[in-house]
């Protein structure tokens, strides 16, 4: 579990940012709260505002989410999405988990199926799926055979129908599909977080949910807040960048180093491209993208590291589509760092003595 350190550091880094400073509004302390949710650390800082309501009331966010998109909760919509596959029933669903549903077939459809919100079974036999917790999960390599059994279930995503009494339904078509959110549901959070924090009065304040890092408004001295990107090869906490978020945008980073197992000296990490059941082997060892929507910032980072980095800057250059309004920096296996134009100003690069070299690119 390397992970965790380096999500409570950089966590620590930014509340950093703001501590002992003036509010930029009169009045209230930075306040942050650190929490455990949907298997991850998460923390809030809030600047300004009534910080410990809005803090007790994001955090309740973030838990009544993960009772509703869960697969380990038993009544959660998404547990039973899942009981119900190719029984032909209609789950009734919350109107959260039909938007979450819906952003993740678009991210699907638009990645071509790069993202892919129904490849549970995959991850199940991966081991990286149906435990509430990384350290008690059993990894195994799954055969060719099992896998190849698997890949149809994986391509139908989910149909949601809605009511018009406003109510929704999904359904999955398959027996045996299941739906795994993991990719998109801690990003997609953010949105109510920012909602519930704002209702607090507050309009300054940095959220990290689990890899994404979302920012509202700035810091304290009125600039942008910074944000760490981690270096994927560190075997400590080690940083390739450092980047600064304007208000209103969300970071997300996908990395094959986040969660892997070893067996018979080959790694195996979470990632998995849905066109073979195997990691991904793009050429990537990470993906940050940084874009408006916190959901599709997260569901975009995990389909570009399958994608690699050819396809995610042809989508970025290509001036068209959801990756071309977003801002990318690519980690290529080779130490190389692609990073696009609009993350220029900020950024500062920390990587050179850990062996990378890193290019602007431009359209
Ligand atoms: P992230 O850390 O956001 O990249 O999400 C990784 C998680 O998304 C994994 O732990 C799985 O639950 C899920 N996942 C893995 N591969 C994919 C994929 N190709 N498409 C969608 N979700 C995936
Ligand atoms: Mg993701």
């Amino acid at each position: 579990m390397k992970r965790l350190l380096p999500l409570l550091l950089s966590c620590a880094l930014l509340a950093g940012c703001g501590a002992g400073q003036a509010s930029p509004s009169a009045g209230t302390e930075a306040d942050t709260q650190y929490f455990f949710a949907m298997d991850t650390i998460m923390s809030i800082t809030a600047y300004d505002g009534d910080t410990s309501a809005a803090l007790v009331a994001a955090q309740q966010e973030v838990n009544r989410l993960e009772a509703l998109w869960s697969r380990t909760r038993p009544e959660s919509d998404v547990s039973r999405l899942n009981d119900h596959a190719g029984d032909g029933t209609a789950v009734p669903i919350q109107p959260e988990t039909a938007r979450l549903l819906e952003t993740a077939a678009a991210a699907a459809r638009e990645s071509g199926l790069a993202f892919d919100p129904v490849l549970a079974p995959v991850m199940d036999a991966w081991g990286f799926g149906l435990t509430e917790s990384e350290t008690t999960a059993v990894h195994r390599v799954p055969s060719q055979e099992e896998l190849s059994a698997l890949l149809p279930l994986t391509r139908d995503l989910p149909q949601v129908a809605a009511g018009e009494d406003g109510s929704y339904t999904a359904a999955l078509p398959l027996t045996g599909q299941a739906a795994d959110l993991g990719g998109i549901a801690k990003g997609a959070s953010a949105a109510y977080v920012v909602d519930a924090l704002t209702a607090h009065g507050v309009e300054n304040a940095i959220l990290s949910l689990g890899g994404n890092i979302t920012a509202l408004g700035c810091r304290p001295d009125g600039r942008p807040f910074q944000v760490l990107v981690t270096d994927p090869l560190a075997s400590e906490d080690g940083y390739l960048c450092t980047i600064a978020l304007e208000g209103g945008l969300t970071c997300s980073t996908s990395g094959g180093y986040e969660r892997y197992f070893e067996s018979d000296g080959v790694t195996y990490h979470h990632i998995i491209d849905p066109s073979t059941g195997y990691p991904a082997q793009s050429g990537l060892l990470s993906v940050t993208t940084v874009a408006a929507d916190p959901a599709l910032a997260d569901a975009w980072s995990t389909a570009l590291f399958v994608l690699g980095p050819d396809r995610a800057l042809e989508l970025w250059r290509s001036g068209e589509g959801t990756v071309a309004g977003m801002e990318l920096i690519l980690v290529t296996q080779d130490q190389q760092v692609y990073v696009t134009q609009g993350l220029e100003e900020g950024l500062q690069f920390h990587g050179e003595e850990a062996g990378y070299t890193y290019e602007i690119v431009r359209r």
